[in-house]
């Protein structure tokens, strides 16, 4: 049966890339075979493919489960989320192509102090905002013909439960403690940031605003326990992150991670990887943490957690054990290189102490550029 690749993908990642880059795959009855081809001559045509489409996964057989990141409601989707869900959007149907039970997730990260200032701006509550938003994004997909299978909200009942589930299993680990907090925060950010890498006037080098000085009684999640197994993860699973010169950026993070370690003598840096607070108290929007609703869970250490809860039936009572049988691990976890850190250092090890499989493998692509999209 002959099945015609989604000409609308074709069509955006020309708009995306129109001099460099140019995909095209031969069709074969046996198997398909992509051709990747960069140059300046592009010719825009018709992408077709005449492989046979019968179902040769065993049911049984691992579904290929792949990700985009939950984006964050404090604004409308843009090209930035566009391109990453179109991406992801073409590898899913080219892993149905082959035949493979796809489970392709997508969603909308709806926490935080952030997403809190931005609905008082818009002069709406926070639930009404992350409903405006989130459903903008639905509607964006649907034009788009994005054919994800999941799309989880991070303020949805079953990914609350599951959150919870997951902190009690961290905390039962002994990798949560309490502990004070002086430090500057950036709230474009959602995170405490080391005064080196600020900018003049203690600006953020990602929004160039500055930060503000905060001192907050938090949970902290014992990262640095994690530094030896993260890096024989990265060692013996070199394809862990791609394209592989992101895993030096990786690396770079545990150098300079470490490298501020022995400079640096506070109580909450253990050794190596630098602990992360997990909780605030000074945001209401969230989700409150288990036996102490004076904080709420950190955005991030509830956002990853939805790559998991949207594999949860809705027929069914969440449960964090069940809905992991129900696909996990993840194949893949594409995202934009910014949020690697998160993805690449924090997931991982927060995975570990929960007792979890982890991803097989994290893609951080690049941004569009001027260059790239004039
Ligand atoms: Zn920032």
């Amino acid at each position: 049966m002959a099945v015609r690749i989604n000409c609308s993908i074709q069509n955006t990642l020309t708009l995306f890339n129109p001099p460099l880059f140019s995909l095209r795959y031969r069709a074969s009855p046996l198997k398909l075979k992509p051709q990747f081809r960069f140059g300046q001559n592009f010719s825009r045509e018709v992408l077709f493919c005449t492989c046979a489409t019968t179902d040769i996964t065993p049911s049984n057989a691992e579904p290929f489960v792949i990700t985009t990141p939950l984006y964050y409601v404090n604004a409308p989707p843009h090209m930035g989320s566009a391109y990453t869900t179109i991406a992801a959007d073409a590898i899913a149907r080219f892993q149905r192509l082959l035949g493979k039970k796809v489970i392709f997730i997508t969603g909308t990260d709806e926490h935080g102090e952030k997403i809190a200032t931005a609905a008082l701006a818009q002069g709406s509550t926070p639930p009404d905002h992350c409903n405006l938003i989130s459903q903008s994004y639905k509607t964006l997909w649907k034009d788009l013909d994005i054919s994800y299978d999941k799309f989880i909200r991070t303020t949805d009942s079953k990914h609350e439960t599951i959150v919870k589930e997951f902190y009690s299993r961290v905390l039962a680990s002994g990798d949560i403690y309490r502990a004070d907090y002086d430090g500057l925060y950036c709230v474009n950010c959602e995170e405490y940031k080391d005064q080196k890498e600020l900018l003049d006037n203690n600006c953020c080098p990602v929004h160039l605003k500055p930060c503000v000085s905060r001192n907050e009684d938090n949970y902290f999640f014992a990262l640095s326990k994690y530094q030896k197994a993260l890096e024989e993860t990265l060692n013996k699973n070199p394809n862990f992150v791609q394209p592989s010169f992101r895993l030096n950026e990786v690396h770079l993070i545990y150098e300079i991670w470490i490298s501020n370690e022995l400079q640096m003598v506070q109580s909450w840096i253990k050794s190596g990887l630098r602990d992360f607070s997990i909780s605030r108290a000074s945001v209401d929007w969230g989700i409150p943490v288990p036996d102490d609703k004076s904080q709420t869970i950190y955005v991030w250490f509830d956002a990853l957690l939805g790559y998991i809860s949207a594999l949860s039936d809705d027929q069914e009572q969440p449960d964090l054990l069940k809905t992991v049988s129900s696909g996990w691990p993840a194949s893949l976890h594409l995202i934009g290189k910014d949020i690697l850190r998160f993805h690449a250092v924090y997931w991982p090890a927060m995975l570990m102490s929960a007792g979890l499989t982890l991803p097989k493998m994290v893609f951080g692509h690049g941004f569009l550029t001027k260059y790239l999209c004039p």
